[in-house]
């Protein structure tokens, strides 16, 4: 699933700099996650860096939109082509 941003979000912005793929930004009402970036943080974290921080935690997985692991580190791969990842990656699959 990528992740997504509830309505309880209260624009604080602490997200917004913690996303490893810069898939966070501002949107008219509240920040928003575009799927076609989020990796939920997979080839980096194994937790959403985003709901790490999130003082309301609003950064929920998108039941609308579940993927899986190999997806995710296919577009990880794909948005990081100078960015090498070991089979080891770190992942919220493997926990
Ligand atoms: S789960 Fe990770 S990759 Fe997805 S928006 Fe949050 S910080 Fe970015
Ligand atoms: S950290 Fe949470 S409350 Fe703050 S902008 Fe991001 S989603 Fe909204």
């Amino acid at each position: 699933m990528a992740t997504h941003i509830t309505e309880e979000c209260i624009n604080c912005g602490a997200c917004e700099p913690e996303c490893p793929n810069e898939a966070i930004s501002e949107g008219d009402e509240i920040y928003v996650i575009d799927p076609k970036l989020c990796t939920e943080c997979v080839g980096f974290h194994d937790y959403e860096a985003c709901q790490a921080v999130c003082p309301v935690e609003c950064c929920l997985p998108d039941p609308e939109l579940r993927e899986d692991e190999s997806t995710l580190i296919a577009r990880a791969r794909e948005i990081h082509k100078d960015k090498s990842f070991s089979d080891d990656f770190p992942s919220r699959f493997k926990k």
